[in-house]
């Protein structure tokens, strides 16, 4: 046994990265909850899928990183139970509806019209039992598993367990996510042509 094979990261990558399906089109996410469970319909393949060690995301028990990935607004639809979902924080920029019930969060939309993804939802497609969902590509937000209680004597473990499933670990978010968010600011301020 190698040293990387205690890590955890999420049970989704732990056994190896699940390769997504051409053509697959989406499927229905549900809760946690044991009776009348929220279900919501994702009508369209992910993209950017990741997993992420933010404080923010929803993770299972245990994980150490969520695993999130984005769809367009208009492809995500509240089929059950959208009388049990809240805001976790009306004030972020992303809003995450939870599960008031069992907690799960079942999308994150942004509101915002001027944020760099607004038309986009954050989904957790672990919460769907199709397969199929575009594969995880990278990990984000890496150092901050430390302010979830991570010991930072554990960090290169973590990164070379990340390294060996193929999540390139980064400490915000991967470098074509941070020119997309870079290239919004620069045409909202004139420095690049719009
Ligand atoms: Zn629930
Ligand atoms: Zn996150």
């Amino acid at each position: 046994m190698t040293n990387s094979d205690g890590v955890h990261i999420h049970p989704a990558v732990d056994h190896g990265i699940k390769q997504g399906s051409p053509g697959f089109s989406g499927g229905v996410l549900t809760c946690h909850c044991a009776s009348n469970p929220v279900k919501v319909r994702v009508s369209a393949q992910t993209a950017h899928n990741h997993v992420c060690g933010c404080t923010k995301c929803w993770k299972p028990d245990d994980a150490v990183f969520s695993q999130v990935a984005v769809v367009s607004r208009d492809a995500v639809e509240v089929l059950e139970n959208g009388d049990k979902l809240q805001v976790v924080n009306a004030d972020a920029p992303i809003q995450r509806h939870r599960c008031r019930d069992c907690g799960v969060h079942m999308y994150g939309r942004i509101e915002n019209k001027d944020h760099p993804f607004y038309g986009l939802d954050f989904i957790h497609t672990e919460l769907s039992p199709e397969g199929g969902w575009s594969a995880p590509e990278f990990a984000a937000f890496v150092s901050s598993v430390i302010e979830s209680g991570v010991e930072p004597s554990q960090m290169d473990g973590i990164r070379s367990r990340l390294r060996e499933l193929g999540l390139e670990p980064y400490d915000a978010l991967s470098p074509p996510l941070m020119d997309a968010i870079a290239t919004h600011v620069a045409k909202r301020s004139g420095a690049l042509p719009a």
